[in-house]
């Protein structure tokens, strides 16, 4: 199998800069020259208001921003567009679901499931959605082997939650969820079942029926899109039956001032002027990546990400954070007794580009018993010479430590 990364390099303006080597593509990727295109030719062009206009620039808005819509839905599987909703990220998908779902699904006494290694943005909407419901936020734990604990969560789902929600690539340890298995058992169990996409969509080629979800959410600007635009697809009864989320213009059917009925979907739950220029810039890096040889591609990324394991795994004084063989996207790790923040301020120092933190996981970071962890991540444009400079950088600094002994 063939892959050319220096080809596919060569299209992201952003890693033509000397010395840079990009590795937090977790917390978001660099975008290349098609969607930057995408978007500069709608605002040079076709800039208008969509949807609303008379005028022949509103109606090409309007085309662009409903064909973005209908090529996400494609992108993901979706057997309908109108069930895709636009939102700012994955973030904002959440609220959306943890206050219009929340509100008509859970009730006291109720309990919501999260995976423990989950994002603030799953933990916390939810949390506050199961307060405002007397419901309960339960964590699925880690088992002591670091991945998900399954007899845990058969126990969670004896109880019959109303909603699960499982994030499918863990963006703080690339570890992967086993939805094969895990989503049919929530479906048993009546739950409403929730995918938090973030990382996986940019890995994984996303099917949506395939998947078997009620919902699936991600955000652009981790799959090569811009910031400030996301998905959330959903099962159409569902979304048809759940309250609106925002309230303004765009979403209403008829309005006065004692009260208003909503417009059908997707509409119900897009208010105000969306993000046009980024649903546009979003639909042309899923075309990008849809034009890419998908299967080598993330085959090259999970050779590199493998690669980036091993040599990690040989370095003195480093501790690996549920690094398995099927991660996706992202490593953990810390230097041992050195404080994270310590170590991605020295790679810097040599241009390399990680992140260190508690990654948006403080329930997962207190889980492993750490403040915080340096993460490692790849895109498909990464090549191993990059993986090379990280460790050449790495294993500078841990002999910077041992001389200074
Ligand atoms: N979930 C996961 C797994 C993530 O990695 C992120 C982004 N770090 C989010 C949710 C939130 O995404 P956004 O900030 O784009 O809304």
């Amino acid at each position: 199998m063939s892959f050319d990364v220096d080809a596919l390099r060569s299209q992201f303006p952003a890693l033509a800069q000397e010395g840079l080597v990009y590795l937090d593509n977790a917390a978001t990727s660099q975008k290349p020259q098609v969607v930057l295109d995408a978007m500069a030719q709608f605002y040079a062009q076709d800039n208008a208001n969509v949807h609303r206009g008379a005028h022949r620039l509103s109606a090409r808005a309007t085309r662009a921003f409903e064909g973005a819509r209908h090529t996400l839905a494609k992108f993901i599987n979706a057997p309908a567009s109108e069930a895709l909703i636009f939102t700012r990220g994955t973030t904002e998908a959440m609220n959306l679901l943890a206050n219009s779902l929340g509100a008509m699904v859970l009730g006291p006494g109720d309990t919501v499931l999260v995976d423990e290694w989950a994002h603030h943005a799953s933990i916390v909407p939810w949390q506050q959605a199961a307060l405002r419901a007397g419901a309960t936020l339960l964590p699925i734990p880690l088992g002591r082997d670091g991945r998900l604990d399954l007899a845990a969560y058969e126990r969670l789902l004896a109880d019959q939650p109303k909603v699960v929600v499982l994030t499918q690539i863990s963006n703080a340890l690339g570890a992967r969820a086993p939805l094969g298995s895990w989503l049919p058992m929530a479906r048993a169990a009546g739950a409403i079942t929730i995918i938090d996409g973030a990382q996986s969509v940019a890995h994984d080629v996303i099917d949506v029926q395939a998947l078997g979800c009620d919902f699936f959410a991600f955000s652009g600007h981790k799959m090569y899109g811009p910031t400030g635009i996301g998905v959330l697809w959903g099962r159409r009864d569902l979304l048809d039956a759940m309250p609106p989320y925002q309230f303004g213009g765009e979403m209403i059917h008829q309005v006065s001032f004692n009260q208003s009925s909503f417009n059908q979907l997707p509409f119900k739950f897009e208010a105000g002027t969306p993000a046009i220029a980024e649903a546009i810039g979003l639909a042309a890096a899923a075309q990008w990546l849809q034009g890419q040889d998908r299967q080598a591609l993330i085959a090259h990324e999970t050779a590199l990400l493998e690669y980036a394991r091993l040599r990690l795994s040989e370095l003195d004084g480093i501790t690996l954070y549920s690094a398995f063989e099927d991660n996706a996207g992202a490593l953990a790790f810390n230097v041992d007794g050195e404080h994270h923040q310590d170590v991605g301020v020295w790679l810097d120092q040599a241009g390399i580009a990680i992140r260190c933190g508690h990654h948006c996981c403080q329930p997962l970071m207190a889980a492993l018993a750490v403040k915080g962890t340096c993460r490692l991540s790849v895109a498909a444009y990464n090549c191993r010479d990059e993986i090379d400079r990280f460790i050449a950088a790495l294993t500078d600094y841990v002999e910077f430590l041992y001389d200074d002994a």
